[in-house]
């Protein structure tokens, strides 16, 4: 990890090589890399016992090419204006990657959440909400968050009651967050979907046979060793498809130390173990290692960081033995590091590109609520309908009859989990192809980061261009 770290500059370095490549002025290359508008906020909470706290919070709204801006919420105690710039602007240009019509955002509380009772978040929760509203940086189509480190559906919940209690007649509402529980307008696959993206970009990666022959490794994600840091909401769904899969899990770093086993770990029995010890370390299924960065050193085919940025530096990028490194964190490589691992030609398949499941699924919960009824909900049954005559026609015309399970099978409509997983996919792969025809046109020796970000910056020049300046 690297000590004088300032997030915005890595990502700006980043920007700065990609922009080489494109065509445009120093002004609308400036204008697109600056954050727009950065909103502090400090505000008191009574504790449990009594007592008064005050807490720092953010939100920044990187661009507004294109609106609603769309970034999660992190709750942790390393929060500042810096990281949640940086991170609103690697959202802008995430959307643009993924073609998801949003503006980048990013909002940020400076507090572990370990440390507060529910009762005390949410009561942080609600104020963050009303102060976001009072300053117009929230709404439908102004400004939606997420969940990010340290929140989940329970806060998006808390988000989007606030909100709808401060504006109760706006019908709208409730596309104000998304990452909402399925109960409160959220959508079925959201919880899952940025792991479930991982792992569909690491598989469009893997299923390229030149590029593993380049890496001495065979096509597919079956058999792959792999090691995750972080096992959230990111990085244990990342894992669980992965398995799923075929790969096999070899270690695990988390905050309080790290395991490895190259046999494999039993990812549920580890996350069973883990609720009741509070840490992995101890685990009667592999060996602990001597600190939680040492797992990312782990002999392994693909890298998984889906804990925090400034992970993978150059103090420790020589020792990383992966060949694949699938971002699922935001930022989990510093410029440095991504030089010498490009320099040994190692596969980077960029968190612009790879954890961008999470906000096209949030992109089609807000579609959800906007439009007031679930996907599928409408053509489920004439689905079915349509694929039995079509089935029934097929058995008069060769005489043979489908089996129940056949029939099942076949005749099955599309309900929202399987239009949202569908979506998902086309969308990563789709992206994919697109990063790889760019790759293609930018030369051989460009890696795929700069290529997205070559992608993200002429996308986001092309709105600024055709909307012109106001007044
Ligand atoms: P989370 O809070 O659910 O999980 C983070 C995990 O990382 C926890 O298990 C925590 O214990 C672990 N961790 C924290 N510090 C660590 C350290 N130093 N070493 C090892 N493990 C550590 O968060 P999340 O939502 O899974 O987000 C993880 C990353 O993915 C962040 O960079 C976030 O910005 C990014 N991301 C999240 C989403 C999303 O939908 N949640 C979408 C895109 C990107």
């Amino acid at each position: 990890m690297s000590a004088t770290y300032k997030f915005t500059e890595e990502v700006n370095k980043g920007f700065d090589r990609a922009a080489a490549y494109v065509d445009a002025s120093p002004e609308l290359l400036g204008q697109v890399k600056r954050c727009d508008s950065l909103y502090y906020i400090s505000f008191r909470i009574r504790r449990d016992d009594g007592t008064i706290e005050v807490i720092d919070a953010w939100r920044a709204e990187h661009s507004h090419h294109r609106q609603p801006t769309k970034g999660g919420i992190r709750f942790a105690s390393a929060v500042n204006d810096d990281e949640v710039m940086a991170l609103a602007a690697l959202m802008t240009y995430k959307c643009a990657v993924v073609n998801v019509p949003f503006g980048g955002a990013k909002g940020g509380v400076k507090i572990d959440p370990r440390k507060y009772s529910a009762a005390e978040l949410e009561r942080i929760t609600r104020r963050f909400t009303f102060e976001l509203w009072r300053k117009h940086f929230i709404g439908p189509g102004l400004d939606v968050p997420a969940p990010d480190m340290g929140t989940g559906p329970r806060e998006m919940a808390w988000v989007a009651d606030t909100y709808a209690s401060l504006c109760g007649a706006e019908l709208n509402a409730y596309a104000c967050v998304t990452g909402k529980p399925v109960s409160q307008g959220g959508i079925a696959g959201r919880a899952e979907a940025t792991g479930r993206g991982v792992f569909f970009g690491l598989r469009e990666a893997c299923n390229i046979p030149e590029d593993m022959k380049k890496l001495g490794l065979t096509p597919g994600i079956d058999g792959k060793r792999f090691v995750v840091q972080g096992l959230g909401n990111v990085g244990y769904h990342a894992a669980k498809f992965m398995i799923e899969a075929g790969a096999v899990l070899v270690g695990v770093s988390e905050i309080r130390g790290g395991i490895a086993n190259p046999k494999g770990i039993d990812l549920e029995q580890l996350m069973a173990y883990r609720r009741e010890q509070g840490t992995v370390v101890g685990f009667p299924g592999a060996a602990p290692l001597p600190t939680s960065p040492a797992a990312l050193e782990v002999e392994c085919d693909i890298l998984v960081p889906a804990a925090l940025e400034n992970q993978i530096a150059a103090e420790n990028a020589p020792r990383i033995k992966a060949k694949v490194i699938g971002e699922g964190a935001n930022g989990p490589t510093t410029d440095d590091a991504d030089q010498l691992l490009r320099e040994r030609g190692v596969l980077v398949v960029p968190d612009i590109y790879l954890n961008a499941g999470g906000v096209t699924v949030s992109y089609f919960e807000w579609l959800k609520n906007l439009q007031h009824v679930s996907f599928g909900r409408m053509e489920k049954r004439f689905d079915e309908s349509a694929y039995r005559r079509l089935l029934d026609a097929v058995e008069e015309s060769t005489g043979k009859e489908f089996t129940a399970q056949e029939l099942d099978f076949f005749a099955r409509g599309a309900d929202e989990l399987d239009l949202v997983n569908s979506g998902l996919e086309e969308t990563m792969a789709f992206s994919y192809k697109q990063l790889l025809e760019g790759k293609e046109e930018l030369g051989p020796d460009v890696d795929l980061r700069t290529t997205a970000m070559v992608h993200a910056i002429k996308k986001v020049i092309v709105a600024y261009e055709e909307l012109g300046i106001f007044p």
